[in-house]
């Protein structure tokens, strides 16, 4: 039974791992407190979701 040489060409197998490198996450700054956070999450140092109180934060003191 004939068995391929190999999968891709070597130009395919670049353009492959052209895409496969890590990307910045994407962040925002918090409506509430102006520090960046994840889009469409709850901000980690307040708390606050679209200025609504949605997770209690515990502080350091
Ligand atoms: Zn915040």
């Amino acid at each position: 039974m004939p068995v391929p040489r190999r999968r891709h060409g070597r130009s395919r197998q670049g353009k492959d791992r052209s895409q496969k490198q890590i990307k910045a996450v994407n962040t925002v700054p918090c409506e509430t407190c102006g520090q960046q956070k994840l889009a469409h999450r709850v901000c980690q140092n307040c708390g606050e979701y679209k200025k609504t109180k949605v997770k209690k934060v515990e502080t350091k003191s």
